[in-house]
This record gives C-alpha cells, structure tokens and sequence, in this order.
C-alpha cells in the first residue's frame, strides 16, 4: 500500500464518500487536527461505501481528483489515500484501519474521525468493537450536547468504557483506542446539498473550494 512517508506519529482518518467532499469536511479537519495535536490528516474516499446505493455515487477517480484538489490548496499535512480502491469490494471502516496499522506499525497512533451522526450507527458496523483496537475515535458534535450525546453511543455501544475527566475522553485500558468528543458549532454543508445545488444549477462557490467548484462544472458532474 502506498501512503506518504510524511504522516508523522499521530495520523487522523477521515473516511467518506466525498461525494464531493466539501468546506464542512476540511472545516471538520482544521479544528481536530490541532485539538488532538495531530501530525496529519489523511482523507479516505470509500470505493463501495457500506451505505450507500452505488449506482447513486460518481466514479472514484472524480471524487479523489476532488479531494486531491482540496488539500492542495493551503493544507499542509492534509493528504489523500486510494487504498480502499486497491483493496476494491465493500469498503469497510475496519479494514482500512487493519491495513493502516500493519503498513504503519504500532508507533503511529491512529485517530478515526466521524461525524456524531455516524458515530450514533456504529452499531450497524462492521466488526465495531475491534476499531478501538487499531485507533481512537474522534467524534465532532455540536458544542450544547456534544459530550452528552456521545457519551449515550459510549454506553450503548463499548462496555468498560469511563469517562476521564483529566483527559475528556472515554478509556478503557491502555493499549485501546480512546473516544474524543470534539465541540464544533455546526457547518451546514453536506454533499446532498451540494448534488442538489448544482442540478438546479445555483451556485455551490460558497460551499466548496473554488478548484472543487470549477472540477464539477468542467466535467458536468451532478447534471
Ligand atoms: P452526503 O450528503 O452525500 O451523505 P456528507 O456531506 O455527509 O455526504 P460524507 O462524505 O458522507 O459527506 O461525510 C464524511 C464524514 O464527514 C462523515 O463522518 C460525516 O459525518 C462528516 N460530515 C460531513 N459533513 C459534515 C458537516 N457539515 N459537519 C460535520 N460533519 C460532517
């Protein structure tokens, strides 16, 4: 598997279908890659998201193009992955990071990042309780029940797990993943949106970075 040799020792994950990816995803990055104290940030395009129906999602190759515009632009630390089109199939969350531990070893700590909403059907998972061996959680809520709402899938979801109070995160034992709540006032942008916008043909310029917004319209995407 090829990733870039620059990751450095505490790699966050930000899985999705990025369909496109949009300002709420790089908004999502900026804000946990310095609460964590993150050395990188790598975006993880889903091949065949679990999901999603496929015949509903544009061709891989547009949407790493996509993201690769995304991160080119100003985001130093910000990379992109294909190895879940490598692997081909159903993308699934814990291959990914079982491919990411072995290629990377075990010093590099690994921070998987999701949105509360996709954090709440963790359940629906493939394998969900083996994640926390191979990476944290980082979990983005809206800052007036972020904590409250997090801890209900801590519960539900991840027996033995107490929050510390020193830390603000859920832990279990040493050498499983913790679950970080992060506070961050909603962005209310999403890629349905965006598909929607761009079919009644408003424009999306506010909502994604230009490079991304002039992609989709030189290559007729979400007509
Ligand atoms: P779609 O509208 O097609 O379902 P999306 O905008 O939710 O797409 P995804 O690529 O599915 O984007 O999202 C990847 C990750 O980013 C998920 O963990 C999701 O929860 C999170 N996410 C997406 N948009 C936002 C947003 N505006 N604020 C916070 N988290 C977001």
């Amino acid at each position: 598997m090829e990733l870039p040799h620059n990751l450095g020792k505490r790699v966050g994950i930000l899985g999705g279908t990025f369909d496109p990816v949009h300002n709420g995803h790089l908004a999502i990055a900026e804000a946990v890659r310095p609460a964590l104290a993150l050395s990188s940030i790598l975006f993880i395009p889903a091949f065949l998201p679990p999901h999603k129906p496929t015949y509903a999602i544009s061709a891989f190759s547009h949407r790493v193009a996509m993201l690769e515009l995304a991160v080119a632009a100003g985001h130093p630390g910000f990379f992109v992955s294909r190895l879940e089109a490598e692997r081909e199939g159903v993308s699934y969350s814990i291959d990914t990071l079982r491919a990411l531990r072995q290629s990377l070893g075990k010093d590099v700590q690994l921070f998987f990042i999701t949105g509360m909403d996709a954090f709440a059907e963790i359940h629906t998972w493939k394998a969900n309780r083996e994640l926390l061996d191979h990476a944290s959680f980082v979990v983005i809520g809206r800052p007036d029940h972020c904590q409250q709402s997090c801890g209900q899938t801590v519960a539900t979801n991840f027996p033995g797990y107490a929050f510390v109070e020193s830390r603000g995160s859920w832990e279990r034992e040493p050498g499983q993943g913790a679950i970080h709540p992060v506070a961050m006032e909603p962005v209310t942008v999403s890629s349905t949106g965006i598909r929607e916008a761009v079919r009644q043909g408003r424009s999306i310029r506010n909502l994604v970075p230009g490079a991304v917004a002039d992609y989709i319209e030189s290559q007729g995407l979400y007509r």
